[in-house]
C-alpha cells in the first residue's frame, strides 16, 4: 500500500473527475455537462456531503476539474504552490471526523461546504500526502497519444501506462497493425 485509504479514494476520484473531458471520456462527449451526470459520478464514488444540484454548483465543480487537471500534470515543487493556495483559499482546518460507515479520516472543510471547494480541498489533502510521501510520479497521464486521461498509478513497478483498459487495447491493437503493415 502506498497511500492511506482515504488519500487512495480522493486520488482516484479526481482521476476520474478529470477523465469526464470529451478527450478522455469512454463516449468522447463531456461527461460532466448536466447536473444528472454530476450526481451519477458522485453517487458511484459515494461522494458525502451537501449537493445543491443546479447550474451553479456544475459550473464550478467544472471549473475545479479544470483546476485539477492542471495541478495533477504540475512537478513535484510547482504542485506544492498550488496545493497551498487551495488550502489557503479555502481556510482549511484539518480535523478527523466519523460519518455513514467511514472510520475516522480526515477531512478539511465541513461537509455542508460548497461542493466544487470540497473537491479541492480533499484532492489538496491527497497532494499533502502524495507529496510528503515523494510519490507525485505515481500521478500520471495516460501514455495514449489520443487521450488526456489521468490516473493514479498503484503498480507494484510504478510500470502502468493507460488510463484504462480501453486506451491500453487500442493502443495494443494499433501496434500491430502497425507491425503488420510495416
Ligand atoms: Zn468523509
Ligand atoms: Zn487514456
Amino acid at each position: 500500500m502506498i497511500f492511506t485509504d482515504d488519500t487512495t479514494a480522493a486520488l482516484n476520484f479526481v482521476a476520474a473527475l478529470a477523465d469526464t473531458v470529451p478527450e478522455a471520456s469512454e463516449s468522447g462527449e463531456d461527461e460532466l455537462a448536466t447536473t444528472a451526470q454530476l450526481d451519477a459520478l458522485l453517487d458511484a464514488w459515494l461522494y458525502s456531503g451537501r449537493r445543491d444540484g443546479d447550474a451553479r454548483e456544475l459550473a464550478e465543480v467544472v471549473a475545479a476539474r479544470e483546476r485539477l487537471r492542471a495541478l495533477w500534470a504540475l512537478d513535484r515543487d510547482d504542485a506544492v504552490v498550488e496545493v497551498n493556495a487551495i488550502l489557503t483559499e479555502s481556510r482549511a482546518i484539518p480535523r478527523l471526523v466519523r460519518h455513514d460507515t467511514l472510520d475516522w479520516h480526515i477531512h478539511a472543510t465541513s461537509l455542508d461546504a460548497p461542493l466544487a471547494e470540497r473537491i479541492l480541498v480533499e484532492a489538496a489533502m491527497a497532494l499533502v500526502d502524495v507529496i510528503r510521501a515523494d510519490e507525485a510520479d505515481r500521478m500520471r497521464a495516460c501514455a495514449a497519444d489520443d487521450c488526456t486521461g489521468i490516473f493514479l498509478d498503484l503498480s507494484k513497478n510504478g510500470s502502468r501506462r493507460f488510463c484504462s483498459t480501453r486506451c491500453g487495447n487500442r493502443m495494443a491493437v494499433r501496434a500491430y497493425r502497425a507491425r503488420s503493415t510495416g
